[in-house]
């Protein structure tokens, strides 16, 4: 990240935006505002913003869709923009693999704060991954995962992983016959100061085991430990 963090601002309404760029700009940031959807996607890859303050509500795309695409290609920093009417779209976001979200109506203070802590933590597992001395192949029986390539593989098999599901599994592989705690989990995914509960964590690791597991129901490599959390079984 340059010293200037580069934020790509996605909001429709133009009284939001105006406030917003002249806020942001004051406090530092380089802002580029875009009003739909479309417009975000192609922003985004004429030029990789250091984080993306999506709003939900947009015409003709969903901030929710824009999200989806980001998180296909890239693990820029997201800050989702929701209305108070739409808590079940926060919970989506999150989901969805949004860093952190803020609610209409908001207080300028508190969104620069929650900008600049989801700037600081991406900046911290950057580096993280520059000096990490984790091997960069994982293997836990018949699963290997290459942390090169970003794959997983099931007895030879490639397996599609989506950046959550992949950085959760990698966690409990890691540590594969240790159980690991939801905090620590969270902690470790979606870093210490998430406050989204434990409901997206049990998401994620439903969907982990409707990818490798043959029963996902009855699983024999994602185990829950109760009253604690989840243990890898090799
Ligand atoms: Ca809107």
């Amino acid at each position: 990240m340059s010293d200037i963090p580069y934020v790509l601002l996605v909001e429709d309404e133009e009284s939001f935006a105006d406030a917003l760029m002249v806020g942001l700009t004051r406090e530092g940031f380089d802002v580029e505002w875009v009003a739909d959807g479309v417009s975000a996607i192609e922003a985004f890859e004429r030029k990789t913003p250091d984080l993306v303050l999506l709003d939900v509500m947009l015409p003709n795309m969903s901030g929710l869709d824009v999200c989806r695409l980001i998180r296909l290609k890239s693990e820029v920093p997201i800050v989702m923009v929701t209305a108070k009417t739409e808590e079940v779209d926060a919970v989506v976001a999150l989901e969805l693999g949004a860093d952190d979200y803020v609610t209409k109506p908001y207080q300028f203070r508190e969104l620069v704060a929650r900008v600049r802590a989801v700037l600081r933590r991406s900046e911290a597992r950057n580096q993280d991954k520059a000096i990490e001395n984790v091997p960069s192949i994982l293997k836990a029986g018949d699963l290997v995962i290459d942390q090169d390539r970003h794959e997983v593989l099931l007895n030879d098999q490639l397996i599609a992983f989506p950046l959550k599901e992949y950085e959760l599994l990698l966690q409990l592989v890691a540590n594969a016959g240790r159980a690991l705690s939801r905090d620590d989990l969270i902690d470790a995914v979606w870093g210490t100061d998430y406050v989204g509960g434990t409901k997206t964590l049990d998401v994620h690791i439903r969907r982990i085991r409707s990818r490798i597991e043959d029963d996902p129901q009855r699983p024999l490599r994602v185990i829950t430990i109760r009253g604690v959390g989840y243990r890898y079984e090799a």
